[in-house]
């Protein structure tokens, strides 16, 4: 072997002789390893080793900032690692530079392009992935889509040209169904694992597996917060890289009692520290996108008002939630108001952010954290078969990456609206592991197709209880997946081509039987993106009174489906959109899924049909459909006036949104909503008869318990008998 890299033919001589050459420790393959100091000497270069493009000087002056970073400081020792080892977990503060730097550190070692290999970045957060990607891309001196791209569910922002790829974990889940061996990765690396999310844990367990026999797989599992032991121990006593942090001193203010209301507690917060505090960005946590929306427009509002009275400096205040369009997430980005007038009070930005900000997404400048101690959390109850968005108490090792926020420039200081006596006595210590709080239908069928078939023995990293794996079974079992032997059924192989739930895959296969595919398909699609509906607090009337237009008595899937037609038929116009009080983003969005889904119903020839308009059955073959689906979340109306969930006689109400004309005494629902009250939302009028005739075996009154549906149903049953027994006689007497 000579000196000269064959990897690097694409280079100018003069910098061909950077890498020497190794073997692998497994393959005994010749590979290249790059030293830090050669990857440094192409970055420095005056032109893009991967566009052949010059750099222009925004590169030249984000490259600045990047060799401040923490992991920059490690990379040689990184190098060294992913050179000997083949799982590596490193552990780096927030802002340390872990997910925009790691990434880019293996591209440059590994020049994945060359051999044709990509490189992954999962995260747990579509925002995240889109936002890193666009950073990156930056960074590197690419066009965002082109080799630096990103891939989330229903958007894929990649092109033949892209190597390194953010993607969220769930996308690579997806991927493995059809490409097992994740052929063509050269490395993945699993950002924020300490999430532990769900789909993180799988792929964990995959990657184990799937490393046995890929011995070229590099795998690298980042962290901010981590019980690194755990962690290493599961990947065969991985190595740890620890990069320290640059982090200052953060001062924690506890309230003495507790608040009642956190949202008005937390913007009073936002004014005081406005009005008294010196310079320094402020990032407050809340819950979800309405309550954000919300106290932006208050504290935009009582700033203001204290800009009258004092000499208090301007403000921008910036929400920061999954469903924001990605132009004005990059707004949490920009710099703090100049003062008002020169020599005046300098102006604050305030950042006010779902547990994006925790550790996802890191903003330079923060010197306050507001902390109410909340967030929205996924909760399932495999007992009543309920999954549910919950706010609810944080751990306190997300109190401490929350108030970690504030020390990144500088020493901070952070709010905890709750007691020290809350803190120490009521958080738990780490928020529990996603796969022991959901619903595993959809995993459990993944992994089905995936040919992992002995569940039970799967190396989870924290197995999920028992009885969830035997309730998603018994999910796929009913819904035609997985036949009585547990294995994949036709129907389970097609449903699992659908980046969908359970019940709405299976809504779609069996659409076309009640000729209305074309109609679930948009159903499905509008079920599938943020909520098209708009209702500003200021309008809430006018809202209302526009949605009535489109509201169709027998359910609010009808209405959804009503609403969506206007909008075709109104061109897909933006204005009209606006006038209606519907979300133009949400309802392109919604388009572009119905043109994804229909591409995969396509592939698997199903029809795409729809009953005429005009027919008397045009509504109720939607519904069938629906039905057909959705069978197990229906509601009964008992004679009280109150509904019960089937089976799991769980009381609910309809939600207030619901635009149902009546209380009809069977609906099918989307989602339970817990809150203070237990809700079903976007429900839709079913009948008795559909249910027993397009699931008999749920309704098979063997295994129904006592309620007043089951009175209901059987009453509904002896008397189909009956009929059938009059009509047996009456043929039995014309015949004698
Ligand atoms: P980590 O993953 O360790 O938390 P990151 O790699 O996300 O750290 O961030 C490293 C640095 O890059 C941070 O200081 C952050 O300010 C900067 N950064 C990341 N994204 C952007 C962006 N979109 N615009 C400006 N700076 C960014
Ligand atoms: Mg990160």
């Amino acid at each position: 072997m000579s000196g000269e890299n064959p990897y690097l033919a694409h280079l100018p001589p003069s910098q061909r002789k950077i890498g020497g050459n190794g073997s692998d420790p497994f393959t005994g393959m010749i590979v290249r390893k790059t030293t830090a100091e050669q990857a440094e000497k192409l970055e420095n270069g005056s032109f893009n080793p991967f566009t052949n493009k010059p750099f222009t000087a925004k590169y030249q002056s984000i490259l600045e900032g990047r060799r401040k970073l923490p992991v920059h400081a490690q990379r040689s020792e990184f190098l060294d690692m992913i050179h000997s080892s083949q799982f590596i977990v490193l552990v780096g503060e927030t802002g340390s530079g872990k997910t925009t730097q790691i990434p880019q550190f293996m591209v440059y070692d590994e020049l994945p392009h060359l051999k044709g290999k990509q490189i992954a970045c999962t995260q747990p957060r579509r925002v995240a992935a889109m936002s890193v990607a666009q950073r990156v891309a930056d960074e590197m001196d690419v066009e965002l889509g082109q080799e630096v791209g990103y891939n989330i569910r229903f958007e894929d922002n990649t092109s033949p040209k892209t190597f390194l790829k953010y993607m969220t974990d769930g996308m690579l889940l997806r991927e493995a169904m059809s490409d097992p061996k994740l052929s063509r990765y050269s490395a993945i690396i699993l950002d924020e694992a300490h999430e532990r999310t769900l789909n993180t844990d799988i792929l964990m367990g995959l990657l184990k597996e799937i490393c046995k026999t890929r011995r070229d797989l590099q795998v690298v599992i980042m962290s901010a917060t981590l019980d690194a032991g755990k962690f290493q121990k599961y990947f065969d006593n991985a190595p740890l890289l620890n990069v320290p942090g640059r982090t200052f001193p953060v001062e924690i203010y506890y309230t003495p009692e507790p608040e009642r209301d956190y949202l008005e507690a937390a913007i009073r917060t936002v004014v005081q520290i406005h009005v008294s505090e010196p310079e320094g960005d402020i990032l407050v946590f809340l819950t979800g996108e309405e309550e954000i929306e919300q106290a932006c427009r208050k504290i935009k509002a009582e700033v203001d008002e204290q800009i009258r009275q004092t000499d208090c400096g301007p403000i921008k205040v910036v929400p920061l939630y999954s469903t924001l369009p990605p132009s004005a997430q990059q707004r949490i980005f920009d710099r703090a108001p100049p003062p008002r007038k020169p020599g005046g009070t300098p102006g604050r930005k305030v950042v006010v952010s779902t547990n994006i900000a925790e550790t996802s997404l890191t903003i330079d400048g923060i010197v306050y954290v507001i902390d109410p101690g909340f967030a929205k959390q996924k909760v399932y109850n495999p007992r009543i078969r309920v999954e549910s968005l919950l706010v609810s108490p944080i751990s306190k090792a997300s109190a401490q990456q929350r108030a970690g926020r504030a020390g990144r420039t500088r020493p901070g200081k952070a709010f905890r609206l709750y007691t020290e006596g809350a803190f120490n006595k009521e958080l738990i210590e780490q928020t529990y592991p996603e796969i022991l709080r959901s619903n595993l239908g959809s995993v459990v069928l993944q992994l089905k197709k995936l040919g992992i078939d002995d569940l039970v023995h799967f190396d989870f990293m924290d197995p999920p209880a028992p009885e969830t794996l035997m309730r998603a079974l018994e999910l796929l079992n009913y819904l035609g997946a997985l036949d009585d032997d547990g294995e994949l059924t036709p129907t389970g192989e097609m449903m699992s081509a659908f980046p969908l739930d359970p019940q709405l895959c299976k809504m779609l296969i069996e659409s076309p039987k009640y000729r209305c595919s074309n109609e679930i398909l948009s159903i499905a699609a509008l079920l599938s993106v943020p909520q098209i509906f708009i209702r500003p607090n200021e309008a809430r009337k006018l809202a209302d009174e526009a949605k009535a237009n489109f509201t169709h008595g027998d359910g609010d899937h009808l209405t959804l489906l009503n609403a969506y037609h206007a909008y075709k038929t109104n061109n897909d116009n933006p204005d009209w959109c606006w006038e209606n009080f519907l979300n133009h983003r949400s309802l392109k969005s919604a388009d572009n899924v119905r043109q994804q889904l229909k591409r995969t119903m396509e592939s698997w020839d199903l029809d795409l049909v729809s009953t005429p308009f005009e027919d008397k059955a045009y509504f109720t073959n939607i519904r069938k459909a629906m039905t057909a689906g959705f069978f197990m979340q229906v509601a009964h109306l008992e004679r009280s006036g109150h509904y019960f969930t089937m089976k799991d006689n769980q009381p609910v109400q309809l939600h207030p949104s619901s635009g149902l004309g009546h209380k009809p005494e069977w609906v099918l629902y989307h989602e339970f909503v817990l809150t203070t009250r237990n809700y079903i939302r976007t429900c839709t009028e079913v009948k008795a008869d559909w249910l027993l005739d397009i699931a008999p075996s749920y309704y098979n009154m063997g295994n129904f318990p006592q309620s007043s549906a089951k009175r209901a149903l059987e009453k509904l049953l002896s008397r189909r008998a009956r009929v059938i027994e009059e009509d047996s006689r009456k043929s039995k007497k014309r015949r004698s």
